[in-house]
């Protein structure tokens, strides 16, 4: 790591600040995650928007910042193969994947470890979680000055290409970055390859920078291909693309019935005995996102057979979380 002792920032037009990685910005960079706040880095991938894993607030800013109309979920950063297992259940599969390939551009998903601290928002309220230890100097760096798993899904708006230069996250994330490490271009220009490994199988979720053929001579089993044939029924294990409570939900409720449990949101509340979870009390987007998924889950474990849900906004934050409510409230 250069430690020149005088990275200047470089305000740039969009407002967001690009920093030459050293010692201080590092350390401001680990100080600014703990503090929730978002930091770009690079990867050995493309750019990554990184926030600390364990703060629901911090993840739910990424989804802000990145304009994302769904909360998908998201890659953990960690810096080492031990971290990664205090996190996520390993398979022998999974841990020879490990082995083989981090650091580096693979992601495994694996099941989470019972009681970890890592916002539910993380994994869109799955069970799984998706973990990555990046090959990059700069990206150990900023890992080990936050002293924090890190949630970074690639640095740009949604919809957009993933970032390859500190220029290029500027002028798509702006000053909804509190900093951008600049590491240059990055190596390969193409996203981590995700493999699902939770069950006894292992699926390729997204191709990417590590081939399928140099997972399987490592594996020697089959990588089942989900997505190659759409005609193919999904294969037994394979992922359920979100998280759904038993409950049934209905949406913006005004009040309450019997036999209900209340989602609700702001200050205005309806007077009920029923069991209620407020999202934010405040009116928060923000802090209504990061409870969003524990507070379904609480409410479902009432044994409610109806989760009504008050309206929530439509504006910032609010596009995903009615997104989320109403998958799950979808017939199935
Ligand atoms: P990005 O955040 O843009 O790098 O994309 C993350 C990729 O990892 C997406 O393709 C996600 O669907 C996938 N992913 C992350 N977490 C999980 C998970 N728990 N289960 C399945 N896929 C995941
Ligand atoms: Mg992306």
């Amino acid at each position: 790591m250069p430690n020149s002792g005088d990275s200047k920032p470089l305000a740039t037009d969009a407002g967001a600040v690009i920093r030459t990685p050293d010692a201080a910005s590092l350390v401001a960079a680990g100080d600014a995650i703990r503090a929730g706040h978002l930091i770009a880095f690079p990867t050995e991938t493309v750019y990554g928007l990184g926030a600390d894993a364990t703060n629901g607030e911090a993840v739910a800013r990424i989804f802000a910042a990145k304009g994302r109309p769904s909360f998908n979920p998201l890659i953990v950063h960690v810096a080492t193969v031990a971290e990664a297992e205090t996190l996520g259940i390993f398979s022998e599969a999974a841990r020879r994947l490990a082995a083989a390939f981090w650091p580096g551009p693979l992601t495994i998903v694996v099941n989470r470890q019972p009681g970890i601290p890592i916002s539910d928002l993380v994994s869109a309220g799955l069970p799984s979680l998706a973990l990555r230890m990046p090959d990059h100097a700069i990206a150990q760096a900023l890992l080990a000055a936050a002293g924090r798993p890190l949630a970074a899904p690639s640095a740009n708006r949604s919809g957009h290409v993933s970032a390859t230069s500190a220029a290029h996250v500027a002028g798509d994330l702006g000053a909804a970055v509190s900093m951008i490490l600049d590491g240059g271009a990055t190596r390969h220009g193409l996203e981590s390859t995700v493999v699902d490994a939770t069950g006894d199988t292992l699926a390729l979720l997204r191709p990417g920078a590590i081939t399928a053929e140099a997972i399987e001579s490592v594996t020697r089993q089959p990588l089942i291909r989900p997505n190659a044939d759409p005609a193919v029924p999904a294969s037994p294990g394979q992922l359920q693309s979100h998280y759904a409570p038993a409950a049934r939900m209905r949406l913006d409720a005004e009040t309450v019935s019997d036999g209900e449990a209340l989602l609700s949101f702001g200050p205005d509340v309806p007077v009920t005995d029923a069991a209620q979870i407020n999202l934010s009390a405040r009116g928060d987007l923000v802090e209504a996102a990061a409870n969003l998924f524990a507070a379904l889950r609480a409410l479902d474990a009432t044994g409610a057979a109806t989760i009504a849900v008050m309206p929530i906004p439509a504006h910032g934050l609010g596009e995903a979380i009615n997104d989320r409510l109403k998958r799950a409230a979808a017939p199935r």
